[in-house]
């Protein structure tokens, strides 16, 4: 059996790695190069959240992360404390009945108050009205993650080529038959749609048997702070409460028609709140944000301004850190908040993508769900939340 899995981030690489382990003759193809968008370019935190199906994620990836952090490409995975904090009282009471969620799904959680941090952390200096922790998150350099799962694939027997686009995906009597390549064709019993935000453009041109219903994605834009050295030890990814849940985050994408375009209202804040990575390797990454924009269109914005006042309100210690450098990603966003894996009305051919905000806390998981699905024959995952059926058009 030959499979071909289009794209090279973290969603195209988990596929490949569990797609060879099972010998399945395996190629990916990347049009740009390993972790090129997103995978490349985001925080590389593993949170709980108020969602049961962020915690399921989380416990799963955080599993088979462990299986290749050993392995001969480093990727900075370790385990560590999360700090949710709040700035004001009036959030921090308002933080209560978020708290309730996360314990409601699975979460334990210790009410911490601001003097408490402010004693025990000089160095930082905080400045918020509590916070609450909580003992299991994980942290990654996700290049090195995308690439130790492209790795461990061609390991298992996968080959991945990279510098080439796939254009089409061919079809015939309702069964795929390969992908047109700017190379010419190639023929593949497995087709697995695992490009990002371009899952669209290649669902659109779906040709032989006619294009397949799109998904309604949106760019769910972000901007990060790379620091360098930090000169003391922070045991905690910090975030502030305020960043919403799944739910809430994709119901604020709301973003399609001409007039929003005509009256400028993609690419505006609709998420701004402290996320900061303390990484392994001794330095941080700081974000986030996000803004619902559209993929290729990127508007000015005073988003890295926001978020460096901001910290340094609340963590002022966080300003002798140099700054290495701020850059905007994009998140492959659904309106739900969670990613799809499953078949499509093609048979043989797959999706796995919208990832969101948490891809690298769901994709190790996600894509092993979907091979175990596919190779035993059903196509779908038992985790119905996952189905890209929930979107109209797509019952099969
Ligand atoms: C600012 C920011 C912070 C984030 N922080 C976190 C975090 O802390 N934790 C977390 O879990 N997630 C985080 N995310 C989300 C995470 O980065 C994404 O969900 C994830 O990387 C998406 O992976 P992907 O493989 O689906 O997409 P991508 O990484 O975008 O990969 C898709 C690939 O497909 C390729 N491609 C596209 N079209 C074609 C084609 N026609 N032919 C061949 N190749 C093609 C592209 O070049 C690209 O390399 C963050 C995102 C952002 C932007």
């Amino acid at each position: 059996m030959d499979a071909v899995v289009i794209g090279g981030g973290i969603a195209g690489c988990t596929l490949a790695y569990e797609l060879a382990r099972r010998s399945v003759k395996t190629v990916v193809i990347e049009q740009s190069m390993i972790a090129a968008e997103s995978s490349g370019r985001n925080t590389g935190t593993l949170l709980s959240g108020p969602e049961r199906q962020v915690v399921e994620l989380l416990d799963a990836c955080a599993g088979i992360y462990a299986e290749l952090a050993d392995g001969p490409v480093p990727f900075e995975f370790g385990r560590v404390g999360h700090l949710l904090i709040s700035e004001d009282e009036a959030s921090f009471e308002q933080a209560a009945s978020i708290a309730e969620r996360y314990r409601e799904a699975g979460v334990e959680m210790e009410k911490l108050s601001g003097a408490e941090l402010a004693r025990d952390y000089p160095r930082i200096g905080f400045k918020v009205a509590g916070a609450y922790s909580v003992d299991r998150a994980w942290t990654l350099e996700p290049m090195g993650a995308t690439h130790a799962f492209a790795h461990a694939a061609r390991e298992a027997g996968a080959t991945i080529r990279t510098g080439l686009r796939i254009a089409q995906i061919h079809s015939r009597g309702g069964k795929v038959q390969g992908v047109l390549s700017d190379q010419g064709i190639i023929p593949a019993d497995l087709v697995f749609i695992a490009n990002g935000l371009w899952m669209s453009d290649l669902l659109r041109r779906t040709v032989g048997d006619g294009p397949l219903p799109g998904l309604p994605f949106i760019a769910g834009r972000g901007w990060l702070i790379q620091l360098g050295k930090l000169d003391f030890e922070l045991p905690w990814i910090v975030e502030e409460l305020t960043w919403p849940g799944q739910e809430e985050l994709g119901r604020r994408m709301d973003l399609s028609g001409l007039a929003d375009v005509a009256d400028q209202r993609d690419d505006r804040p609709m998420v701004e709140a402290i996320c900061l990575n303390p990484m392994r390797g001794g330095d941080a990454r700081l974000g986030a944000s996000l803004q619902p924009a559209f993929r290729d269109l990127l508007r000015n914005t005073d988003m890295p301004s926001r978020i460096a006042k901001r910290t340094l309100r609340m963590l002022p210690g966080l300003g002798t850190p140099p700054v290495k450098n701020v850059y905007p990603g994009n998140r492959p966003m659904l309106p739900d908040g969670l990613p799809v894996a499953g078949r499509t009305a093609v048979e043989g051919l797959f999706v796995h993508g919208g990832l969101g905000s948490i891809g690298m806390h769901a994709a190790p998981a996600t894509a092993r769900w979907l091979v175990e699905a596919v190779l035993s024959g059903h196509g779908d995952p038992e985790q119905d939340w996952l189905r890209p059926d929930r979107f109209p058009g797509w019952k099969i």
